[in-house]
C-alpha cells in the first residue's frame, strides 16, 4: 500500500491531446509499478468519457489539413521521426524494462522492430499509388483511389509498450488519417514519449493524440460517433468483445488476440539447434509474447527424451535477474497478479498430473526479492485436455506434449483454439512444405521459432487469435486505414448530347 503523502510525489502519466501533455481531470488513476522491484513507480490518469471525446475532437478537427497534406511531406515526417527514436533509443528502452520489466536488449529490439513499421510508412507516396485504366470505354478513363478514413484508435496491451502502437500509428497517420491511441494502463510511459518526438518530427498539433485509461475509455472509443475504425491488440475475450461492440457501431475493426503456439521438432530436426531455439521462444521475455512458443511437439519418444534432455540442462543455465542487469536473459512478469495467475497454473499442471521437469516457483532473485520473478518451468507429458495445455498461461512455462507422428502433431496444432504462430523444425523439405501448406495458423516458421512477419509483410493470426478481415502493418495496414474510391470520368465533346435511360455499357 502506498501513503497519501507517497502518492503525491509519484510521477502522473497523463494524456497527450492536441500536441500537448494534459494532465487527468478524472479522480480515477492507477498504478504503475516498476516489476523487478516490486514496487508502485508511478500512477497513471485514468480518463473519462469526455477526456477521450476532446482527444477524438481534436483529431477531427486536424484531419481534413492532415488527409490533404501529400504523402511525400506526410512520409518526411516519418523519416524525421524515425531518426529521433534512434537517437533517443536508450532512454525509451531505459523505460521500458522499468515500467515492463523485460531485459534492456530485448526492449532495444522490440524498438527496433517498431522502427522497421515506421521505415515501412516512409514508403506511403509508393503505397498509395492506384490503378488505372485508359479506354474502359471509348473516351472513358477510370481509375482507383485509396484515401484515409477520418479518426481512427488504436487500444494495446502492456506486453510491447512501443511496438505494438508502432505497428499502427505510422500507418496510419502516413495514410492520412488521425490517430487517438489508448495505451495499456500498466506502461503509460512509452506512448508519451512517442507522441512528443512525433511532434518534435513535425506532426501537426492533433494529428496523434494518446488517451491513457480503462475500460471507461476504450468503450468511449467504442461508441464514439467519429471514431471510424479502431486496432486493437490484447487477450482473445477482450478482443472478442472489442470487435462486436464495434463492428455493431459501424466501426470497422481489427482485433489480434491472444495464442498457445506451437513448435513441432521432428526426428531429423538438429536438436541443438530446437532446444536453443526454444529457450528463447519459451522463456525470452518472461514468455510474455503473443509469439511465445509454449508447446513443443517432439515427434517420436526418442526425440521427445533427447530434447527434454537438452531443454533441462540449458533451463539450469537461465539467467533471471533485475532488467538492467546486462547479464539478465529473462526478468520479471508484470504485477504480482499475474505472476501469481501463472503460479495457479503450474499447480494446477501438477494437480492434473502433468510431470513438472522443471518448476520455476521456488525462484529468489538475490537483492530483488520483491520483484515478480518466476524462473523458467517445463513440464511433460502434458495432454490436450489438461488447462495448461488448453489457456494461454502467458508466462515462463513450457509444455512438451508428445506425438506418435507428423500426422498427430499436425492435427493437434491444428485442433488448438488459438491460430497465432506455428513453427516446425526439420531438416526434410517435403515435411516442412506440407506443414506450411496445411497449419491452421496465421504466421508459419520452418527451423524459425518466432515467425513475426517483417514490416513490410503484414502480421496476425487465424481463429481465436484475431477478429476481423485486415492483419496488421504490411499491405494489409494500407488497406485497413484506408477506403477505396473508383472514378469514371469522360470528357466529352458535346455535353448536351441527350439523356440515357438503359444501363450504361461501355462502347
Ligand atoms: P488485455 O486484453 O488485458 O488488455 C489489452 C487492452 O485492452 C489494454 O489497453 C486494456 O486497458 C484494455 N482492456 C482490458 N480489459 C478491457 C475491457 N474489459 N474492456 C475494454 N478494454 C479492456 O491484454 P494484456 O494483458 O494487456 O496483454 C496480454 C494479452 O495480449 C495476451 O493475451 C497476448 O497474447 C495478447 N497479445 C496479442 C498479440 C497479437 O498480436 N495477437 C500481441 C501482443 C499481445
Amino acid at each position: 500500500m502506498t501513503s497519501n503523502q507517497d502518492l503525491q510525489q509519484l510521477k502522473l502519466a497523463g494524456h497527450w491531446i492536441n500536441g500537448l501533455a494534459v494532465a487527468g481531470q478524472s479522480d480515477r488513476f492507477g498504478e504503475v509499478f516498476c516489476p523487478a522491484e516490486g514496487k508502485v513507480s508511478g500512477r497513471v490518469s485514468l480518463a473519462n468519457v469526455d477526456e477521450v471525446a476532446s482527444a477524438v475532437a481534436s483529431a477531427k478537427a486536424a484531419f481534413p489539413a492532415w488527409a490533404a497534406t501529400p504523402p511525400l511531406r506526410r512520409a518526411r515526417v516519418m523519416f524525421r521521426f524515425r531518426q529521433i527514436v534512434e537517437d533517443n533509443i536508450d532512454t525509451l528502452a531505459h523505460l521500458i524494462a522499468t515500467e515492463h520489466g523485460k531485459v534492456l536488449a530485448d526492449a532495444v529490439g522490440e524498438i527496433q522492430r517498431g522502427l522497421e513499421v515506421v521505415e515501412f510508412a516512409t514508403g506511403i507516396p509508393s503505397l498509395l499509388k492506384s490503378e488505372m485504366t485508359e479506354n474502359v470505354g471509348t473516351g472513358v478513363d477510370s481509375y482507383s483511389l485509396r484515401q484515409p478514413l477520418g479518426v481512427v484508435a488504436g487500444v494495446t496491451p502492456f506486453n510491447f509498450p512501443a511496438m505494438v502502437p508502432l505497428w499502427m500509428f505510422p500507418v496510419a497517420l502516413a495514410s492520412g488519417n488521425c490517430f487517438v491511441l489508448k495505451p495499456s494502463e500498466r506502461v503509460p510511459g512509452a506512448s508519451l514519449l512517442l507522441a512528443q518526438w512525433l511532434k518534435q518530427a513535425g506532426l501537426p498539433d492533433g494529428v496523434f493524440n494518446v488517451v491513457q485509461g480503462d475500460k471507461v475509455a476504450v468503450d468511449a472509443l467504442l461508441d464514439h460517433p467519429d471514431v471510424q475504425a479502431l486496432s486493437f491488440v490484447g487477450s482473445t475475450p477482450i478482443a472478442r468483445y472489442i470487435y462486436q461492440r464495434g463492428t455493431a457501431n459501424g466501426k470497422r475493426v481489427q482485433a489480434l488476440g491472444g495464442a498457445k503456439n506451437h513448435m513441432v521438432v521432428m526426428p531429423d530436426a538438429d536438436l541443438d539447434q530446437a532446444a536453443d531455439a526454444l529457450m528463447g521462444a519459451a522463456y525470452g521475455a518472461a514468455g510474455e509474447r503473443c509469439m511465445a512458443i509454449s508447446v513443443v511437439v517432439p515427434v517420436g519418444a526418442a526425440t521427445a527424451d533427447a530434447l527434454r534432455e537438452k531443454l533441462v540442462a540449458r533451463l539450469a543455465k537461465l539467467r533471471v535477474s533485475y532488467s538492467l542487469d546486462s547479464q539478465a536473459e529473462m526478468g520479471p512478469l508484470i504485477s504480482a497478479p499475474h505472476r501469481d495467475k501463472v503460479r495457479g497454473y503450474i499447480d494446477s499442471g501438477v494437480a492434473e498430473g502433468a510431470d513438472l521437469v522443471v518448476d520455476g516457483r521456488g525462484l529468489h532473485v538475490a537483492g530483488h526479492e520483491a520483484g515478480f520473478f518466476l524462473g523458467g518451468s517445463l513440464f511433460d507429458h502434458v495432454t490436450p485436455s489438461m488447462k495448461i495445455y488448453r489457456e494461454e498461461i502467458f508466462g515462463p512455462v513450457l509444455a512438451i506434449t508428445r506425438a506418435p507422428d507428423y500426422a498427430t502433431a499436425l492435427n493437434l496444432v491444428n485442433a488448438h483454439e488459438f491460430g497465432n504462430g506455428a513453427a516446425i523444425f526439420t531438416r526434410d523439405g517435403a515435411t516442412a512444405r506440407h506443414f506450411a501448406s496445411h497449419v491452421q495458423i496465421g504466421m508459419v516458421g520452418v527451423n524459425v521459432p518466432i515467425p513475426v512477419p517483417m514490416a513490410f509483410h503484414s502480421f496476425g493470426g487465424w481463429k481465436a487469435s484475431l477478429f476481423g478481415d485486415h492483419h496488421m502493418h504490411g499491405p494489409e495496414g494500407v488497406r485497413f486505414y484506408t477506403r477505396l474510391k473508383t472514378i469514371t470520368e469522360r470528357w466529352p465533346d458535346n455535353v448536351a448530347a441527350g439523356a440515357e435511360f438503359v444501363m450504361p455499357t461501355m462502347k
